[in-house]
């Protein structure tokens, strides 16, 4: 309730939060293509970023922990710009809100308010972690990019 809090006085304060970056690091974003498109239908080869983007299709809802690991396989693998991301989950999430979606996107992407910009959740690890059937990847890994935690 705190962060919910935190993200409405802060979108009061920079109502731009849904389209400007609160702290910009000059990130130049990758935009839409095959790589974005693959991200939305959860076909990026990676199990727990897949099954999320899954899960927020068919029942318009994720956990807080899968928005978290998606958003980062997003800007942090990809490279692409945080507000094409924040713009699909506020097309699907039944509780989406422009001050806690935005505010949350600008902290993974390294430009929010009080975020921790080198902070990458790296996707295999995050399965581990969170699945007991571990890593059952089908590692296409279309992103193929090295990891760096
Ligand atoms: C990329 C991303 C996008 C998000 N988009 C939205 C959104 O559009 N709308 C939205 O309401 N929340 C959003 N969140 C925050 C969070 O995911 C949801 O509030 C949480 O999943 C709600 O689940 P819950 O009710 O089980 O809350 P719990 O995890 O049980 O938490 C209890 C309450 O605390 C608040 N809360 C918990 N975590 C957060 C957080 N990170 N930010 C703000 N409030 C929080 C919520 O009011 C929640 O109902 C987003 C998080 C991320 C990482």
């Amino acid at each position: 309730m705190c962060w919910r809090d935190f993200n409405h006085q802060l979108n009061r304060s920079f109502p731009a939060i849904a389209s400007v970056e609160y702290r910009s690091r000059a990130d130049r974003w990758g935009g839409h293509g095959e790589e974005l498109a693959a991200w939305k239908d959860g076909r990026t080869g990676y199990s727990v970023v897949d099954a999320g983007m899954r899960q927020l299709r068919q029942e318009w809802w994720m956990h807080n922990r899968a928005r978290l690991v998606t958003a980062s396989f997003l800007v942090k693998d990809l490279y692409l710009d945080w507000r094409l991301g924040a713009a699909h989950f506020l097309e699907w999430l039944l509780d989406g809100d422009i001050a806690n979606n935005s505010a949350n996107w600008q902290w993974v992407a390294g430009t929010g308010a009080h975020t921790r910009p080198y902070r990458v959740l790296n996707p295999m690890r995050q399965a581990a972690l969170r699945s007991r059937r571990g890593l059952r990847p089908a590692l296409r890994a279309r992103a193929g990019r090295a990891h760096r935690h």
